[in-house]
């Protein structure tokens, strides 16, 4: 029998002590180990549930762990071109997202008017990519809000005779400038 480390060169061996209570631990662990909570997404090969240990959300890290973040939002990370299977791992990864898009586009289509609409709304608000550039639209956004109150509650010049008489010049010569052009049509055309 050999342990790791064990008359490995360089290897490291604790004391007897240290070891004994190694080894309690990971036998108390195991004891324990099948009444832990267990991820309960469907697994890709039998769509059975995952069964492996499940973090504080009931998912384990998986299928439940941390979306990208920073510039990465949301956005999918591709694999690396020199990594052995590269090819195999960039095609899964586009299968899994087209098949997430298409889930989607399933799941929108069965949605209530109310509920697209709040879907619209959050995908608007959430854009793939850096936070930064989120805060940047989301202040755009607020900025645009307070602008067309602004532009609203301002009050409507009342008009006076001089625009009025402008308005009938301007709208004279429009129908002039129409006149002359299904004239030219008639000549021409
Ligand atoms: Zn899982």
């Amino acid at each position: 029998m050999s342990r790791a480390g064990a008359n490995t060169p360089g290897g490291w061996r604790g004391s007897a002590a240290q070891i004994a209570v190694g080894r309690a631990s990971i036998i108390k662990w195991n004891r324990t180990r099948h009444l832990q909570p267990k991820c309960g997404a469907a697994r890709k090969r039998d769509g059975e549930p995952c069964q492996n240990l499940a973090m504080a959300n009931g998912r384990c890290p998986r299928h439940g762990g941390k979306t990208g973040k920073g510039n990465n939002w949301h956005r999918p990370v591709w694999p690396d071109g020199n990594a052995p299977g590269a090819e195999a791992k960039l095609n899964r990864k586009l299968n899994d997202l087209q098949r997430a898009a298409a889930k989607r586009a399933k799941r929108a289509a069965a949605m209530s008017p109310e509920e697209r609409a709040a879907h619209e709304k959050w995908q608007k608000t959430h854009k793939p990519g850096s936070a930064a550039a989120r805060a940047r639209s989301r202040r755009e956004r607020q900025e645009g809000v307070a602008v067309r109150e602004m532009i609203e509650s301002r009050p409507k010049p009342v008009p006076n005779a001089e625009a009025i008489e402008l308005d009938r010049i301007i709208a004279d010569r429009k129908a002039e400038l129409e006149r002359l052009r299904e004239a030219e049509k008639g000549a021409f055309g």
